[in-house]
This record gives C-alpha cells, sequence and structure tokens, in this order.
C-alpha cells in the first residue's frame, strides 16, 4: 500500500477550510500565522512560499516577515514579542535554519508556548514528554496522522526510529511511545543498524542519508515511514530508503516526494487553528476526527 500523504494533506486541509469559514463567521477574524523568515536559504524560501500559498488557501491571515541576513537578534525578539501580544496572531514560527550567528534557542524561547505553531517550544517539548495538551511537533505529528489514516495498529507493535534530533526522531518515538508502541531508538552510533531496523513492525527512518534502509533493514510486511528528504545531484527528491526495493517488502510505504512532507505543512496549519480555537473558546478539533 502507498501512504499517500499528499492526498491525505488535501483530505486535511479541505476539512479545516470548512471549519475556518464557520470558525470566523462566529470569532470575527480568521486564525492568523506568522512565519518569520531571515536571509535568503533557497530551501527555506521554497517552504515559506509553500506555507503562504496554504494559508491563502485555507483563509488563514498572514503575519508573516522577512528579514534581512544582518538583523539582530534583539529586532527579531522584539518582533516575536509584538507578535505574542497581537490578537489576531495565533501562531507564530522562526523558519530554521537561522544564518550563522543568529542562535535560534533564545528565539524559541521568546514565542508563547501557546502561539508555538511548530510545537518546537522546549514547554511544548515537555508537555509532548509528559502527556499533557500542548501544541505537538509537526512533522511527528504529520508520521502519526498518516498511519493512523491507513488504520495501522500502533499498540504493542514495534517500532523502531532512525534518527534522534528533536526536530524529528525525539519527538516521533515519544508520539508512537504514547500511542502505545514499544519503541527502540537508533541513531549513528547504533552498530548493526540493520538487525535493529528488521525488527520494526512500524519503521520511521529520519536521518537525511539517501539509500541509508535498504531492503534488508526492513522485516517483510513493515509499515515504512520515510521522513527523510535529500535532493540528489541530479535534482530529483529521494527519502532514506531504497524506495524501490522496500516497496517490494513492505505492507505499506511513504513516497518522498509526496509523503511526510505534505503532512508537516498540514500540521502546522491544524496547530494555528488549535490555538485560535483555544484562544476564543472554541472546541479545537482532533486530528483525528477530522481525517
Ligand atoms: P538531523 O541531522 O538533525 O538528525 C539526523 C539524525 O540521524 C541524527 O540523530 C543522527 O544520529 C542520525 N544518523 C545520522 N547518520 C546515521 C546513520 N548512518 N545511521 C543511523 N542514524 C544516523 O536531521 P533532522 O532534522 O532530524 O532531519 C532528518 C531528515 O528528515 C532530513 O533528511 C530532513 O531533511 C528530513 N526532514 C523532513 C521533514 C518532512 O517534512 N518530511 C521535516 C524535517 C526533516
Amino acid at each position: 500500500m502507498l501512504l499517500d500523504g499528499k492526498a491525505l494533506a488535501q483530505r486535511l486541509q479541505a476539512q479545516l477550510q470548512i471549519k475556518i469559514a464557520d470558525w470566523q463567521a462566529h470569532v470575527g477574524r480568521p486564525p492568523g500565522l506568522a512565519v518569520l523568515m531571515v536571509g535568503e536559504h533557497p530551501p527555506s524560501q521554497a517552504y515559506v512560499r509553500n506555507k503562504n500559498a496554504a494559508c491563502e488557501r485555507l483563509g488563514i491571515a498572514r503575519y508573516g516577515q522577512h528579514f534581512s541576513v544582518d538583523v539582530s537578534a534583539a529586532t527579531l525578539r522584539q518582533t516575536i514579542l509584538d507578535l505574542n501580544a497581537d490578537p489576531r496572531v495565533d501562531g507564530i514560527l522562526i523558519q530554521l535554519p537561522l544564518p550563522i550567528g543568529l542562535d535560534e534557542l533564545p528565539l524559541l524561547l521568546a514565542i508563547d508556548p501557546d502561539k508555538d505553531a511548530d510545537g518546537l517550544h522546549p514547554v511544548n517539548m515537555g508537555r509532548l514528554l509528559r502527556g499533557e495538551p500542548g501544541l505537538r511537533s509537526c512533522t511527528p505529528a504529520g508520521v502519526m496522522a498518516i498511519l493512523h489514516s491507513a488504520g495501522v495498529e500502533i499498540a504493542g507493535q514495534k517500532a523502531v526510529v532512525v534518527g534522534r534530533s528533536l526536530l524529528v526522531g525525539k519527538p516521533v518515538a515519544l508520539m508512537l511511545l504514547e500511542a502505545n508502541a514499544t519503541v527502540i531508538m537508533a541513531h549513528s552510533r547504533t552498530p548493526n543498524l540493520a538487525a535493529v531496523t528488521r525488527e520494526a513492525d512500524i519503521l520511521v527512518p529520519a536521518v537525511g542519508k539517501p539509500g541509508l534502509i535498504t531492503a534488508e533493514h526492513v522485516k517483510p510486511g513493515a509499515v515504512v515511514v520515510d521522513v527523510g528528504i535529500n535532493r540528489l545531484e541530479s535534482g530529483q527528491l529521494v527519502g532514506d530508503v531504497d524506495f524501490a526495493a522496500v516497496e517490494l517488502i513492505a505492507r505499506a510505504i511513504t513516497p518522498v516526494p509526496g509523503g511526510v512532507g505534505p503532512m508537516t505543512v498540514t500540521m502546522l496549519l491544524y496547530n494555528t487553528c488549535v490555538s485560535y480555537c483555544r484562544r476564543n473558546g472554541l472546541v479545537a478539533p482532533d486530528w483525528a476526527a477530522l481525517i
């Protein structure tokens, strides 16, 4: 089975678009998202364009700003504090990576955790760790939504996450644990990676190395959600998984592109809507109910 993240993203976004029109009639304003971009990093520019287009489609108001590469940390911090206080703004994110010389953590800490649309603020990470409600990080939440929409049983299954970053590996492992999987985290210092990944009923590679996961790394019948995004010299985008070989033995697999990527943007829009609902006394929808 091909786990089509693009189609799922379109379905979820269509549901959010309907909800937003309905909420707006009651609240008198749409949800608002501020994407802060610094410098001219081309992949980041493409991501920001994507996010802006998605906001436009769904009816989310945009309060983003684009700063030159030499902007000071103090200016960025003050911008964040102003957005925290702006009642029209429900979500704030800093497009990463920042140019060398700008430290991301103090800026992340300046964001109001309840407007942290990327779910990367340490308070939201702590809430995830503690199993408390909070804004969840987008790519890991996208992985969970893909598994849920395909009807993949998670409870009691053995899940192996490859990669231990704060952005993907650690939060996705925590979300799988929260869903009652038995979770193993593999990483760059894991000896005999294939022996570990072959244990997985659910395999989530999040590394950034094309072709790292071959057929020898996958148990026949496993579900494979490939988070990696790598651009080959040819310009082609691929994941961490040797798709052609692994699709022959996996029960289900995400493509790259068209897998986790579109769900990451969708979860950002979803988080913005959750924050908007909470700030306006509305019941925030559960993404699982929208799929
Ligand atoms: P990262 O560089 O921060 O982390 C990579 C992790 O991989 C590290 O924890 C490291 O221990 C592990 N690793 C490195 N080499 C390894 C090896 N040989 N064997 C096992 N583990 C190894 O990267 P990240 O930010 O977590 O991103 C990982 C990948 O996911 C990248 O390709 C990135 O582009 C992609 N990504 C995709 C989305 C999406 O929306 N689909 C979002 C974020 C990141």
